[in-house]
C-alpha cells in the first residue's frame, strides 16, 4: 500500500469516486531485480498444453537459465505442472538441473562436443545429434557403456545450421548400423516460422515428412517427432506439431508478431518477468545541463532527474540512451542521456514524489502502464529475446 495515499472518510468515499491510486512498486534492498511469477509461468505451460491438445508432449525449453528467468527454478514449476521433458542448450545447463533434483528427461539440443559427451551420458542428459559420425561416436560411448543409449536425431530441412543432411536412406543405414543407440526422436528447426511471406517452413515440412517416411519404410519409427517453437504452435501450424512441441518465448509470455497473412493466434500467453531498479540519486538540474557521458542530453528546462543503480553491464541495452523509457510509480520516464555501465539517468520531473531507495520498473507494469520487451527491443533494434537473455546474472532473481 502507497504511504501517501490520502484515506477518505467513508462518507465521502461513498459519494466521490477517488482519482485511481497509482501504482507504487515495491522497494527491495536490490541494486537490480526480476521478479518472476511462478504462477504466470505454470499458467503459460497450460496454456501451451490446451493449445496443442492432450495428444501432444509439450517440452519447454528453458536454455540460457530460462531465458534468463532463471532455469531451476522456472524447471521446477514446470515439473510439478507434470512436464516430462524440458530442453536446454548444454551439457553444463543439464547438470545443473540434474544437480537441483530436476527428474524429468531433458534433451540437450545444442551440444555433443568432444568434451562434454561422458557427462551428458552419465548424468541422464539426452543428447540431440547433428550428424552421422556423432551417431557412431554415441554408439561407441553406449558400447563402451554396455548400455543402450537414447538421442533425438536432428535433420537439417532447411535452415543450415545443425543437423543431418543427408537421404533417408543413408540415416536408415546409420540408425540400423549404431545399434547400441536409440533414436527416439527425430526433430528439426525451422528458419523462418513466423514469416507468412515465405514458403520456407512449408519446403521445410516437406523435407521433414519425407526423410521421417523413408525411415519408415526401413522400419525405423522414433516415437516422437518435433519441429515447432513458440510461433508455429501460437499460429496454429498443427501439421508440424507432431507428437511434441518445444516451447520457450511462449512459456515466458512472449509470441513474435508474424509477417504477412498469419492465421489468427490460438494462444493467450503473458510475460512472467518484471524487472526492477532502485533509485540511487534525485536531484535537481538548471536548464541547460548536460547530462551524462558524451553530453548526450541538454536539458531544456529547469530538470528533476533520477539516477537508476543500474546500467547496461545489467542487461539495459546501451541503445536505450536517449530513446528507452521506464515506469515511475504508473508513469513514463524517459532515460537521458548515455545509459553508462552501472547506472541509468531518468527524467522524473513528473514524479515529484520519487525518493532515493524507490524502485522503479524497467521492463513489466504498474496500473495501467507497461512495458515489454518487444517494446525495448524495438526501441533497442534487436530482438525481445535478446532483451530477456541481456539480463544480467548479476541481477537478483526473486521468485513470487
Ligand atoms: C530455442 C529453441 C526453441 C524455442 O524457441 P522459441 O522461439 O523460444 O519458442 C526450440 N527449438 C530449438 C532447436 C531452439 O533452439
Amino acid at each position: 500500500m502507497n504511504e501517501s495515499s490520502i484515506v477518505a472518510p467513508a462518507v465521502a468515499a461513498a459519494q466521490e469516486i477517488p482519482a485511481a491510486e497509482p501504482v507504487r512498486p515495491r522497494a527491495l534492498p536490490y541494486r537490480s531485480w526480476v521478479e518472476v511469477s511462478r504462477g504466470q509461468i505454470a499458467a503459460n505451460f497450460r496454456a501451451i498444453r490446451n493449445a496443442v491438445g492432450p495428444g501432444v508432449e509439450v517440452m519447454p525449453v528453458v536454455k540460457a537459465d530460462a531465458y534468463r528467468h532463471g532455469a531451476i527454478e522456472v524447471s521446477r514449476t514446470l515439473e510439478e505442472q507434470g512436464a516430462r521433458w524440458l530442453a536446454v542448450s548444454n551439457t553444463e545447463e543439464g547438470i545443473a538441473l540434474r544437480d537441483a533434483g530436476v527428474g524429468t528427461r531433458i534433451l540437450v539440443m545444442a551440444d555433443f562436443l568432444p568434451f562434454t559427451r561422458e557427462a551428458m551420458l552419465a548424468y541422464n542428459l539426452t543428447p540431440v545429434i547433428h550428424s552421422l559420425e556423432d551417431l557412431a561416436e554415441l554408439n561407441r560411448l553406449a558400447a563402451v557403456r554396455e548400455e543402450k543409449v537414447r538421442c533425438h536425431l536432428k535433420i537439417d530441412t532447411g535452415m543450415g545450421r545443425l543437423g543431418v543432411r543427408a537421404d533417408a536412406a543413408t540415416i536408415g543405414e546409420a540408425i540400423l548400423t549404431a545399434a547400441n543407440v536409440e533414436v527416439e526422436g527425430l526433430m528439426t528447426h525451422f528458419a523462418s516460422a513466423g514469416n507468412y511471406q515465405s514458403s520456407q517452413t512449408e519446403e521445410q515440412i516437406s523435407v521433414f515428412q519425407r526423410v521421417a517416411a523413408g525411415l519408415q519404410a526401413a522400419g525405423l519409427r522414433p516415437s516422437l517427432l518435433h519441429l515447432s517453437s513458440t510461433i508455429p504452435i501460437a499460429y496454429a501450424r498443427r501439421k508440424a506439431w507432431q507428437g511434441m512441441v518445444r516451447p520457450g518465448h511462449a512459456i515466458y509470455g512472449y509470441v513474435s508478431p508474424a509477417r504477412g497473412h498469419a492465421p489468427a493466434g490460438i494462444l493467450q500467453v503473458k510475460p512472467a518477468l518484471t524487472w526492477r531498479a532502485s533509485v540511487l540519486s534525485v536531484k535537481e538540474v538548471p536548464a541547460g545541463s548536460l547530462i551524462g557521458y558524451g553530453g548526450m542530453f541538454r536539458a531544456n528546462r529547469p530538470m528533476r532527474l533520477a539516477v537508476l543503480a543500474a546500467g547496461y553491464a545489467d542487461g539495459i541495452p546501451h541503445r536505450l540512451s536517449n530513446r528507452g523509457s521506464v515506469i515511475v510509480n504508473s508513469k513514463i520516464a524517459p532515460i537521458v542521456g548515455a545509459v553508462s555501465m552501472d547506472l541509468t539517468t531518468i527524467d522524473v520531473t513528473q514524479a515529484p514524489e520519487l525518493r532515493v531507495g524507490d524502485a522503479v520498473t524497467l521492463l513489466g507494469s504498474e496500473g495501467d502502464v507497461s512495458i515489454d520487451a518487444q517494446q525495448i527491443a524495438k526501441l533497442a533494434g534487436t530482438i525481445s529475446y535478446s532483451v530477456l537473455c541481456g539480463i544480467h546474472a548479476r541481477v537478483k532473481r526473486i521468485y513470487i
